[in-house]
This record gives structure tokens, sequence and C-alpha cells, in this order.
């Protein structure tokens, strides 16, 4: 028989499930929260808001981070902006539109009941930033300033220069901090988790690696929260920090926590291009620069091929022989589309021959019209860190003029092309974030949840403080209700023991492979693999190849990986050793998703399901679930798919219309 999975969506209408959940959910009393001990895995902005939450609610919270200080976490990169529908511009916003926009963003893929609840809670997020502290940008009269980000007709962003992740991540650390100095969190630097351990079934604590020492410690505790982040790194090349990685997902996976959507992988229409084959970084240009930066190419073949060979420059090309494709195929949301759309746009203007740099692979982000109509000092107010990083890494300042043609002054354009930024797909969790394993809870980034197939812009941040500060505090207490009986758990016991000895078996056996290839060269391939056959347009006979190349990609990393030195003290090839076991197993999830689901979704592309425009054409007879992947026992081994089918019952699904 099938096997069935239970979200534990609540009864009653969508407006109201929240609520009537918190009126009903079991709660902790005070006296048991002392008793209760809570493992957080990951300090950026899911697990340090939740960390800090629960610290302050009295439950005893351990923290962990691969970092030297929680301040370092991934999120401190995000640049653009935080989503909520508080209305402040009185141009037609509410938590429904902002429900709406994210479930059609989505690719109509999401959950609604959690969307809604996104939405329903996205304006105490603001309130707590601001009450932390959070300097956001502010109108003259002292509102908070709100910018467009893509997918939506309202402006609903806010944010702190280009440096929202960073300003946010400060606000949710020095809570954090209190939590620490009043004694309720300990937290654990440097220290990476590589197994979770289970006991009766549930949950009870993990295996981490002290990552200066190399020693394997045991932790115990009454639920694990799993915060990790996304697994862009898989492709290699992303827009992600250079540690982000995905093991403490993949062990969950293997311990039976299930693996859900995975192929829902987004590619950010907006980077700096590759520019060499010696890279290990992709630069993210932020998506708030559509805001006032137009996409284009040139119109006609002979400028792109001019552009290609360097005999023309973009600022040459006059007005009328200008492409501003976005606007031209989407006149309803113009450069503000969403970011699977925007990107296969790009794509298909430079399949077409119209890349406007040697490799052919880029497109232009040009203001010269906004900085015409609103003066260099409020576009570099707007965005000027945004332009120094782009200037420092390709000696262009965007905000310098390069000519004037009747009258008419052109700046240099940056150039762009899309790049892996973020995933969709996560640990499978149900309403209340609870995994597919009791007591096992996974929030932000490293969980499926909210996106659906596509993510909006600007609700990363919303999503992951949504379920730190607000979703999880209330859920997980349901959870442990009942769990303050048990006496706390020895680290003695036979479950941690095994455990642990498997990590020690696991890191001797890549040890002792002494093959002859570095951790990099083989990671480099995979990346290569994944972008060429599970990249941003798929096809059955690419992804077929794929898995097989995927599957010899396992069989060299098993026999000619070489990591130097030793595994007692700090050995940063033996961490990056690990993250890359992990991102082969992530690979061929990616891989075994995308060629099962034969349709096109959100950021899931394949060349076989498409409109006559050249749009993502989605079969909902057939796929209207979430695809969740349970292990089998051997990484080798197929992983098996069990559905969660989705019900909306208040958003009509259609056809996604950026046009009119
Ligand atoms: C360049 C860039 C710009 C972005 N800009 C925006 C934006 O403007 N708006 C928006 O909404 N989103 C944006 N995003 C997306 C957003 O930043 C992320 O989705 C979000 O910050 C993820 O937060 P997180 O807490 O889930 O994970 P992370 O911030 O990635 O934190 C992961 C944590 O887990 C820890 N960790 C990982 N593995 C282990 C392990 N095995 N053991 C112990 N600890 C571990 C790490 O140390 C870290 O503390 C951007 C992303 C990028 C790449």
């Amino acid at each position: 028989m099938a096997k069935t999975i239970d979200s534990k969506i609540p009864e009653g209408l969508v407006a109201e499930k929240w609520t009537n959940y918190k009126a009903h959910q079991r709660l902790v009393n005070p006296k048991n929260k002392l008793k209760l001990d809570v493992i957080v895995v990951g300090t950026g902005l899911a697990g340090a808001s939740a960390a800090a939450s629960l610290g302050e609610m009295g439950f005893n919270v351990y923290n962990f981070c691969i970092q030297d200080s929680p301040r370092r976490a991934h999120s401190i990169a995000a640049q653009g902006g935080i989503n909520a529908a508080k209305n402040y511009q009185n141009d037609g916003d509410s938590v429904y539109r902002l429900f709406y926009d994210t479930v059609k963003g989505g690719d109509y893929r999401a959950r609604e009941a959690n969307v809604y609840r996104l939405a329903e809670v996205s304006n105490a997020i603001i309130d707590q930033c601001v009450a932390q502290g959070v300097p956001f940008a502010r109108e003259y009269g002292g509102m908070l300033a709100n910018r467009s980000f893509g997918g939506a007709q309202v402006s609903r962003t806010f944010y702190a220069k280009g440096q929202t992740g960073q300003q946010l991540l400060l606000g949710a650390y020095s809570s954090l901090s209190r939590q620490v100095h009043a004694g309720k969190v300990k937290l654990y630097t440097r220290y990476e988790m590589e197994d979770v351990v289970l006991v009766d079934g549930r949950a009870r604590g993990i295996i981490a690696k002290n990552l200066i020492t190399g020693k394997l410690e045991r932790f115990s505790a009454n639920a694990v929260v799993i915060a990790t982040g996304g697994y862009g790194n898989t492709y290699f090349l992303s827009t992600n920090a250079m540690g982000c990685n995905c093991t403490a997902a993949i062990q969950c996976y293997r311990k039976g926590a299930y693996m859900a959507n995975p192929s829902y992988v987004q590619i950010h229409p907006t980077c700096i291009p590759v520019h060499g084959d010696k890279q290990s970084k992709l630069t993210l240009m932020s998506e708030s620069l559509r805001n006032d930066g137009r996409i284009w190419v040139p119109k006609k073949l002979e400028d792109a091929k001019a552009l290609q060979a360097g005999t023309k420059q973009g600022y040459e090309i006059p007005e009328e022989d200008r492409d501003y494709y976005l606007e031209r195929r989407y006149p309803a949301f113009g450069n503000l589309v969403p970011r699977d759309v925007a990107s296969r746009a790009a794509k298909e203007r430079c399949d077409k021959g119209y890349g406007v740099n040697s490799t052919g692979l880029a497109v232009f982000l040009d203001f010269s019209e906004s900085i015409q109509r609103l003066g260099i000092d409020e576009i570099r107010q707007r965005y000027g860190n945004l332009f120094d990083m782009y200037e420092e890494i390709t000696d262009v300042n965007p905000g310098e003029k390069a000519c004037t043609v009747n009258g008419v002054d052109y700046y240099y354009p940056m150039m762009i092309f899309p790049a892996i930024h973020y995933t969709m797909g996560g640990i499978w969790v149900d309403y209340e974030l609870q995994t597919s394993i009791p007591g096992l809870f996974a929030i932000g980034e490293c969980n499926f949840s909210d996106h659906g197939a596509n993510r909006l812009g600007a609700s990363a941040l919303m999503q992951g403080l949504a379920d730190g500060y607000f979703v999880l505090p209330y859920t997980i207490q349901n959870y442990l209700a009942d769990q303050s009986i048990w006496p706390r758990l020895s680290t003695d016991m036979p479950e941690f023991a095994e455990a642990e000895k498997g990590v020690e078996a696991e890191i001797d056996r890549l040890m002792n492979i002494k093959g002859k290839r570095s951790v990099d060269s083989i990671h480099k391939e995979l990346g290569h693999i994944m972008w060429e056959h599970v990249g941003m347009s798929r096809t059955k006979a690419g992804l077929e190849e794929g898995l097989k190349l995927l599957s010899d990609i396992r069989k060299e990393f098993n026999t000619n990986l070489f990591i130097p030195g030793a595994k007692e003290g700090l050995n940063v090839e033996l961490d990056k050793a690990i993250h890359l076991r992990d991102f082969i197993i992530m690979g061929e999830l990616i891989a075994y998703d995308a060629l099962h689901r034969d349709e096109s979704c959100g950021g899931h592309f394949r060349e076989e399901y498409q409109t006559e425009e050249g749009e993502a054409k989605r079969d909902d007879k057939n796929f209207f679930y979430v695809g969740c992947w349970e292990y089998q026992g051997q990484d080798e081994k197929a992983p098996e798919l069990i559905k969660e089918p989705l019900h909306y019952e208040i958003i009509k699904v259609q056809q996604r219309n950026y046009k009119n």
C-alpha cells in the first residue's frame, strides 16, 4: 500500500487556521520548560531567532554553528530586503495579497495553509526587528520605507540599504546574546553536526565535530531543530557562501526524514556572469536593482556579435536598437517578473545569440534612465554598496557616465546572468515544522515549506524569521508538552555510542581513500554535471545521463579522493570532503525529483513541457503534490517517492500570468 503523509494542517477556514491552532495547541508550563533541553543547529536568521525565542521562553537551548561567530552565518549576505504586508505605501497590499502573490509566484506548488500563516505573521516580524533596533530605511517623515521585488505589484519590501540580512542578523544576534548572558542559551561555535541520534524513533540528540580539535562529541536533548540553510552549493558555483552545505540535512534524510521537492532550485537572474574556469564563487547583484535598472539586449544580431567581439560597447547602441525584453514580453510586471521567469527569458535571448559579453552569456542591467530621472545621488543612496561591489569585481562603475547622445546621458550598464541562488526544496516538514521523525524540526531555508516551486525575492528572510520568532516557539510546545516526564537522556546510551562510532568510521574511510584528486576538483566536476544536466533547463534524456554521471562521480569520490593532513585537529579539507559526500547524495535527489516530475513549474523547467511562448507548462492533474523522497538504506539505492497531495481551498489554480 502506498505510504501516506499527514501534514497536520488544522481544520477550519484558511484565514483562521493559525489562530485556531494557537488557541488549541498544548503548552508547556513555565516550571516544566526549565526541565526541557532543545538543540538548535544553525545560527542564521532562522536558527538565531529560534534559539533566542526558545531561550526567552525558558527552555535550555544548545545552539551550534560552523563559523567562529553566529554573526557569520550565511544570512549576513542577504542584500535586498524582507517582505511584509504592512501596506505603509497604501498601494493595495494586504495579508491576502502577500499570500496570493507567494502562492502564485511559487507556481501553485506551495501549501496554502503554510503560506497564509507566513503572510499573517509577516507584520509582526517587522515590529520585532524594529524593537531590536534594526535600522530599516525610512522615508523623510520617519515611516519605514519600502521598495518592490519581483512577482508583486506593490512595494512591500523593507530594507537596510543593500545589507538587510546583516542588520537583521545583528538584531537576532543581540537577542541571542541576551539569552547567552542569561545562561539560557549555550553557544557551540565551530562545531559541525555530523549525525542526528534517534532513541525509540525520536530525535534525542546529535553527534557534533569540534572543528578545531577534530574531536567528536555527543549532545542529548528533548528535541532537535535543524536550521542549517540551503543546498545551492551542490552546483559548486552559486551565490551562496563557500561554507554553505547540506550535511546536517542529508544525515537527517539518511535517518528517515523525507526530503521534499529537491528539484525546486532557484536560479537568480541578476548575478555577475561567470568569467573563467578558475572561479569558485558567484556574486549576486540584488533583485532590488530591478526596481530602477532596466534589462536589455540588442535588437540586432550584428550589434550582439560586435559586443561579443569587443568592437562595440553597450552604451553605443542607440535607444531604438535596444530590446527591453522583459518589458516587451510582460508589460504588467516588466523588469519585476519573478526570478524563474526573468532567468529563462535571459537564457532564451542568449541562446538565440543576443548575449552581450565575450561568452555570449550575459545581458545588460542599465541605470541610465533612472539616473536621468532621479539623479545619481538618489540612485547611489539606494544601491551604493551594490554599485561598489560590482565595480570592485568587474572594474566597471555602473554609476559613471559613458557618453551623451542627443542630450541623453548613457551610463555604463552592468552585465548580469542567471546563477544558482536558493533552494526551495529541503527537509519535509508538516504544518508544525516537524519532520517525518518525531522530535526533529526543520526551519529556514533547509526546510521545503512555503515557497512552492519558486521563491519570491525578499521572502526567504521573511520565512526564516517567521519560523524562528513566531511559528516554531508555538508548535514545538505541542510536541514538548508531554516530554518533561522523561529523565534527561545520558549520552552514554548505546544509541549515542553507535552514532558516534558510525561518524568516526566514516571519517576514517574518507581519510584512508588516499587517492589523487582534491575535494575541490571533484566538487567542480559535480557542479558541471549539475549545471549541464540538472540545471536551468532539463530534459528526460539529460537527467538520465546526469544520474549516470552522478553515480560515476560517487565512485570517483570513493576511490580517488585525497585528503591531506590528519583527522585530529583542524582539517578543512576533511570538512569539505564530508560536505561533498553529501552534495553528491543531494545532487542525485535533485535529479530523481526532476526526472519524475513530467511537467515544468517555477524553477523546475523541463524542455518537453512548455507553452508556445516558452513558459513553464504545469500538469496539475498528475503533479499537484509535494514530492517526498525516502532514503532506502544505501546511498547508491534510488530513493522512494511518497506523495503529499496539495489541497487549495481559496486560491484558484491557474496558469501564471505576468503579462496583463
Ligand atoms: C547573496 C544572497 C543574497 C540574498 N538576499 C536575500 C534578500 O535580500 N532577501 C531574502 O529574503 N533572502 C535573501 N537571500 C536568501 C537568504 O539569505 C537565505 O535564504 C537565508 O538567509 C537562510 O537563512 P537560514 O537561517 O535558513 O540559513 P543560513 O543563514 O545559511 O545559516 C545556516 C546556519 O547553519 C550552520 N550550519 C550549517 N551546517 C551546519 C552543521 N552541519 N552543523 C552545525 N551548524 C551548521 C551555519 O553555521 C549557519 O549558522 C539571499 C541569499 C544570497 C545567497
